[in-house]
């Protein structure tokens, strides 16, 4: 049994509906469990700017899908739910990355796990720690929570709580 961690965001109307069919999709799948959901986050988007507000969230599964098939899988959720690359970096109906699986660390040209940038990005960090403050972040030997103490307080305290999805 394997544990992990995908964070979810989306920032085109309905956001709420993308996510919630986002888990029960994940759901559906037999191998997958999901285990904990964090609250949701409003945030305004990093990078590209030009864009609406994102709803992020995280998720704890438990699964016995390796991490290049719980990808796979991920990223048939992101087709069937419509996500257009138009833009890198741009809008999305939803987007799923894995964060961590298990104690694990992998790169491949698909996967890189932890996720490369998580750490650095307090729409990521608040809703893993909410998840789990003890999740515990390999690469850097830190839980969820330490990591989250290091980012810059402006940043996680822009970060407004926007409910929660059942
Ligand atoms: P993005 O547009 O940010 O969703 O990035 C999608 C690309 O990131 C896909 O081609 C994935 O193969 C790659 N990728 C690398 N590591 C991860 C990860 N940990 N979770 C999800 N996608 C990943």
């Amino acid at each position: 049994m394997n544990i992990a961690y995908i964070a979810l965001g989306s920032n085109i109307s309905p956001r709420e509906s993308f996510l919630k069919d986002a888990i029960s999709l994940l759901e559906e799948h037999e191998d997958i469990t999901v285990l904990k959901k964090s609250a949701v986050y409003e945030t305004a988007p990093v990078g590209y700017t030009e864009q609406n507000d994102f709803l992020n969230m995280a998720i704890q599964v438990k699964t016995e899908l390796s991490p290049s098939l719980l990808l796979e899988y991920c990223q048939g959720i992101e087709e069937e739910l419509g996500r257009k690359r138009v833009i890198k970096w741009g809008p999305r109906t939803i987007d799923l990355d894995i964060l961590l699986y298990n104690q694990e660390r992998m790169e491949t040209e698909q996967l890189t796990i932890p996720h490369p940038h998580m750490h650095e990005r307090a729409f990521v960090m608040v809703p893993l720690a909410d998840v789990d403050a003890q999740a515990y972040l390999p690469h850097l030997q830190q839980t969820a929570g330490e990591v989250l103490g290091l980012l810059p307080s402006e940043e996680v305290r822009s970060m407004s709580k926007w409910g929660r999805i059942q």
